[in-house]
């Protein structure tokens, strides 16, 4: 009978050899994902833990491009300083990943190769227009657009670049489940964006549960990238937005309500990225 044979390689090379080998190859980091799948669990060849490869965990945020290594756990990313202070969005996203255990197991790479329509990080890397450094299954290297990645491919992502071209100053994360803590979203929207002197400049706006992948917002962004915050743009907004999931899920039946609770979620959303209170004026105005 054959077997599942553990591994734990202890750096680059020796993944990258045993990923050349001959035995089939499937990979664990926190465990938070494929333990509890049956059906994901291999029955025989090598399962290969990566959270002992040296140089996979950790986080850089002082060069141009902020590096995230593929096991960092989802409890680094919350409390990052670098990172809250460069890109919040996915260190509020982070925060409302399950509970505080899931998140000192869960990993940043984890999130992407599982390919939940419902995963709150991979929306956020998708407004950074994030980039993937892969090991690829013959142990050579590549990178490839967050979008581009085939969960299926075989290949390990060591790590998670966001081109410090693409980042604007301002990010926030917002989500919505059945309850309200410890919940996986229903709806998530990230956004990005500059925002001074009481008018935006320019806009980025993801979601994410409405469709396999994350999908951009560009009717949404129209509508208030360039303009003051004020009820009239943000009630153009609001229509955008019920236009976007008419668009993005027109035969599904949650399109009804999720017309509606996105104009709760891009509000609240809105509020973050501007650092205000979703119940002061103009938000009032249009709620
Ligand atoms: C109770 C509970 C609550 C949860 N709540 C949330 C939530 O609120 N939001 C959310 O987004 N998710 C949530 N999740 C899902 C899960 O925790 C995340 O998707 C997590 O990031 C997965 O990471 P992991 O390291 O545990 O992955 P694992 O379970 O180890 O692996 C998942 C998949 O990714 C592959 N993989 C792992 N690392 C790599 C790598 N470096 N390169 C290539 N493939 C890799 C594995 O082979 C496997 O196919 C929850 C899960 C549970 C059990």
């Amino acid at each position: 009978m054959t077997a599942l044979v553990p591994a734990r390689p202890a750096d680059l090379a020796a993944l990258a050899a045993l990923m050349a080998g001959p035995a089939p190859v499937r990979f664990i980091a926190g465990g938070t994902d494929l333990l509890l799948s049956r059906r994901q669990l291999p029955r025989e060849g090598l399962l290969v833990d990566l959270t002992a490869v040296e140089g996979l965990a950790g986080i850089e945020t002082g060069g141009s491009d902020i590096v995230i290594g593929g096991a960092t756990t989802v409890a680094a990313l919350e409390v990052h300083a670098g990172l809250a202070d460069r890109f919040p969005a996915l260190a509020q996203a982070a925060a409302e990943c399950g509970s505080v255990q899931i998140r000192n197991r869960a990993t940043i790479a984890g999130n992407i190769a599982n390919a939940a329509p419902a995963a709150d990080l991979v929306p956020v890397l998708a407004l950074a227009e994030a980039r993937l450094r892969l090991v690829m299954p013959g142990g050579g290297r590549a990178e490839v657009a967050l979008g581009d990645f085939s969960a299926g491919s075989g290949a390990v992502i060591a790590h998670v670049v966001l081109p410090g071209e693409k980042l604007l100053p301002r990010s926030a994360f917002v989500k919505l489940g059945p309850r309200r803590d410890l919940t996986i979203s229903r709806l998530n929207m990230a956004a990005m964006g500059e925002f001074a002197d009481g008018r935006f400049g320019a806009l980025r706006l993801v979601a994410g549960s409405l469709g396999p992948r994350p999908v951009r917002l560009t009717r949404a962004e129209a509508a208030l990238a360039g303009r003051p915050l004020a009820a009239a743009p943000l009630a153009d907004f609001l229509g955008a937005l019920s236009a976007e999931v008419d668009a993005a899920i027109p035969e599904r039946t949650s399109r009804a309500w999720k017309r509606q609770a996105i104009c709760g979620v891009g509000l609240d959303l809105i509020a973050r990225l501007c650092g205000l209170s979703p119940r002061g004026a103009p938000f009032d105005e249009v709620s």
